[in-house]
């Protein structure tokens, strides 16, 4: 039953009130629905928080904001090597929250303006499935062709005592004062940004993580540089240790770790993960399968078990980042409007941690190299950026590739460093064209850059025994 089009553009099957009916309007269903209405489909999107999602209003950009603000007390004392001499900075927490407010307010109507000036219909509110063509907001049914869900992800909390004493990522870009000692529970990337941005604007912070080693996934080089980094900035990082209990005490707030250490802090963060956002939706009752985690089930054209039900983005939980819900969005609209089936490519999807100092990362970490292809060469970069020589910083970058011996083709690059995550896009290029290690070595480097160190290394390191 696919889509009949004409020349001009899609015949409007009228039996339904819209051709799209989309749920969020974050990243993924913003694109989803701006292009489908491009192909000329009928599209409304509903929205009952705030329109861009998570990654404008308490995602990715404000994050990145309070990035920025946080990197300026290193660089107001690496000054002092180039001779710059400054009275004693102050910095003002509400200021700039009030800074960020303005612009992501200011993003809500850039959003706002993109939808309806392509003809998106956008409906305040809460949205449910009542049945595979119809959605209710409020005491409105509307029917459509084809339902997207797009509904992101929710932080979850961890089921302890005390929990309702902390907060998430959420509440951290809105708190009213900068709390002056602050605990994060978690070793994701959302974790390990905050524990810089905290420490960066002046707190002193302790990062909690039961696992052996933070950020999971990542290479193990990457992890073990920036745990070293981070532990000389003066964050306070504590791995193999679980929270069991968390109260409020006489100024501040009290954590029990397993094994019955305590910790004292102003602000507890968990930063334990995220759900999909599928409760209260109608999905299963309609027939839409979800999985063990809440996720919707979706193939690779992200369609449900619902034929006329689509999902994408962070409710599928596939790979939660903003770029990736944005190309199912895109790929939605070209299956279900433009007649052309499009399946998103998730192969070697780049991604940054803006921690400090940040992380830059695409394609194999070693160990899924070795175990992917066997044989492999590990070429591996340690140094004090040029910067420091001046500053007397001990910051140190570290840059990796992991080359298939094979066929020589660059499997991975990882880098943790100023810039990381501008200089890996563009080797993300590289890798997705399948380039090999002697290209790597036949392009000449811009000198003086860490970047051109991808270019020029050739230490590689010996195999393990
Ligand atoms: C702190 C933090 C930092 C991040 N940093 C980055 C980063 O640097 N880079 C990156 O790529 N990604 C980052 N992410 C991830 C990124 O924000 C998400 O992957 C992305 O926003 C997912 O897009 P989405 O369209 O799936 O969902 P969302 O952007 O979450 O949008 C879902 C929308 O649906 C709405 N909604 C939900 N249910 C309903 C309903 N029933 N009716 C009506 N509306 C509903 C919600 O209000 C929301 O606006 C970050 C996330 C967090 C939490």
């Amino acid at each position: 039953m696919g889509l009949k089009v004409e020349k001009k553009g899609l015949r409007h099957m009228d039996r339904y009130d819209y051709d799209l009916f989309t749920i969020g309007a974050g990243s993924g269903g913003v694109r989803a629905s701006r292009v489908s209405a491009s192909y000329g489909a009928r599209v409304a999107i509903a929205e009952e928080r705030y329109l861009g999602g998570t990654c404008v209003n308490v995602g990715c950009i404000p994050k990145k904001l309070l990035v920025y603000a946080a990197h300026f007390s290193e660089d107001f004392a690496d000054g002092a090597g180039f001779g710059w001499t400054l009275g004693v900075p102050r910095f003002d927490w509400a200021r700039l929250i009030a800074n960020k407010d303005r612009e992501i307010e200011r993003l809500n109507g850039v959003y706002h303006k993109l939808l309806t000036d392509s003809g998106v219909t956008i409906i305040d509110g809460h949205a449910e499935v009542l049945n595979p063509h119809t959605v209710v907001v409020g005491e409105e049914r509307y029917t459509a062709r084809y339902i997207l869900i797009a509904t992101g992800s929710w932080p979850s909390v961890p089921k302890i005592p005390g929990a309702e004493h902390a907060i998430t990522s959420n509440e951290a870009f809105f708190l009213r004062a900068l709390p002056p000692r602050v605990i994060i529970v978690g070793g994701g990337y959302v974790g390990v940004e905050f524990a810089g941005i905290f420490h960066g604007l002046g707190a002193r912070v302790t990062q909690i993580h039961r696992g052996r080693l933070f950020l999971r996934g990542f290479d193990d080089d990457v992890r073990e540089t920036l745990a070293a980094e981070m532990t000389k900035k003066g964050i306070d990082l504590r791995f193999n240790a679980e929270v069991k209990e968390i109260e409020k005490v006489k100024g501040g707030m009290r954590v029990t770790l397993e094994g019955g250490l305590t910790l004292e802090a102003d602000l507890i963060m968990f930063a334990t993960g995220r759900w999909p956002n599928t409760r209260g939706l109608g999905l299963e009752e309609v027939g839409v399968r979800l999985n063990e985690k809440g996720a919707v089930i979706v193939d690779d054209y992200s369609r449900s078990t619902v034929p006329s039900v689509y999902a994408i983005g962070d409710c599928t939980d596939r790979l939660k980042l903003t770029p990736v819900a944005i190309a199912e969005g895109r790929a939605v609209a070209e299956t279900l409007f433009n007649q052309s089936p499009t399946k998103p490519n998730y192969a070697n999807v780049p991604s940054a941690v803006f921690s400090l100092p940040n992380v830059g990362t695409v394609g194999l970490t070693e160990r899924e190299a070795r175990q992917r292809y066997g044989k492999i060469d590990v070429y591996r970069t340690a140094f004090r950026p040029l910067k420091h020589t001046l500053t007397g910083r001990d910051e140190m970058t570290m840059m990796k590739l992991v080359v298939d011996r094979a066929t020589d083709r660059v499997l991975g690059c990882h880098m943790v460093g100023p810039e990381a995550g501008e200089i890996i896009q563009g080797l993300a290029i590289a890798i997705s064209c399948g380039a090999t290690k002697g290209q790597f070595d036949s392009t000449i480097g811009i000198h003086p850059t860490a970047a051109e160190e991808f270019v020029t290394t050739r230490s590689r390191v010996p195999d393990p025994a």
